[in-house]
């Protein structure tokens, strides 16, 4: 039931944190992975401790917001694995470098007259526009197959406020939802089904690596109703479930994984 055994598997943003969680669980279980990342090291890296514990897995140096990069990693990887079955478009940034403020502080960007437009269009690029460019290229190599699974990483703070992450990227991942819902209506119909996952807090290298700093922390623990930050190993249960057959009528939802912090 949860079965991906030789299926051909693409990973955006998966040589770190929750991408790299849905990696390991998707080779784990007998996949063929093909990990994009714009992070060399961090890519080599995490090749490595896949293919040490038997799994199958290899990487390609993406930038997602490149878009003739990505069709062209696309089709190396169907040309290689000769189809492409499961995507995760996962890559995603927040407020990122030079954004971070000291700890304690909840919005990075302060008042938005102080938003330079570059980090907005960053953003927005990244967090939304590559996640079209990453469900068009994984569709026109399911179609022909007939069919696929797609899974986005979107975000609670798609459905809150959530300032430590930066004002475009709320938005940007509040439309990653209705993005996702969408294409299920365009998209049931050719048997490939499209699905977002919505983390809560996880500890990541995200938000320049906050959520590992204590004081950061403590907001975010006391939200949650189990007392604590999620840890990636704790997403792979469903990452393998939405990819998996077990998954098979599920299409165009949204799935909170929060530890109950959405309740508060
Ligand atoms: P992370 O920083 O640990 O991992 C993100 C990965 O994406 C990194 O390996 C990075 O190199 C890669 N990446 C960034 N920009 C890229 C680009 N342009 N092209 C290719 N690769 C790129 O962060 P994470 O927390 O694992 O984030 C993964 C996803 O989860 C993101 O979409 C994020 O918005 C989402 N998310 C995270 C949390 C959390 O608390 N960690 C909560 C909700 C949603």
């Amino acid at each position: 039931m949860f079965d991906v055994r030789g299926k051909s598997v693409i990973v955006t943003g998966g040589a770190s944190g929750i991408g790299q969680a849905y990696a390991e669980i998707m080779a784990e279980h007998g996949a063929k992975v093909c990990i994009f990342d714009l992070n060399p090291a961090g890519l080599e890296q995490t090749v490595t401790a896949i293919r040490a514990a038997g799994g199958d897995v290899w990487g390609q140096v993406v930038n997602v917001g490149d878009r003739a990069a990505m069709a062209a990693a696309f089709d190396k990887v169907a040309e290689k694995a000769g189809s492409i079955d499961v995507v995760f478009a996962n890559a995603g940034i927040d407020a990122g470098p030079g954004f971070n403020t000291p700890t304690g502080e909840r919005n990075p960007e302060g008042a938005i007259e102080n938003l330079p437009d570059a980090h907005w269009d960053k953003v927005i690029e990244i967090n939304l526009t590559s996640v079209y460019t990453t469900i068009k290229h994984a569709v026109r190599h399911m179609k022909p197959n007939g069919g696929g699974q797609i899974i986005v990483t979107s975000s609670i703070a798609s459905l809150i406020n959530e300032s430590i992450v930066g004002t475009p990227y709320m938005p940007a991942k509040a439309a990653v939802n209705h993005l996702v819902r969408h294409m299920a209506m365009e998209l049931g119909a050719y048997n490939i089904r499209i699905n977002a996952i919505l983390p809560g807090p996880f500890i990541t290298n995200i938000a320049g690596g906050r959520l590992r700093n204590p004081a950061d922390r403590k907001a975010f623990e006391a939200q949650s109703l189990l007392g604590r930050i999620g840890d990636p190993e704790e997403i792979k249960g469903l990452a393998l479930y939405l990819a998996s057959p077990a998954a098979s009528y599920v299409t165009g939802s949204l799935i909170v994984i929060d530890g109950g912090s959405l309740l508060r």
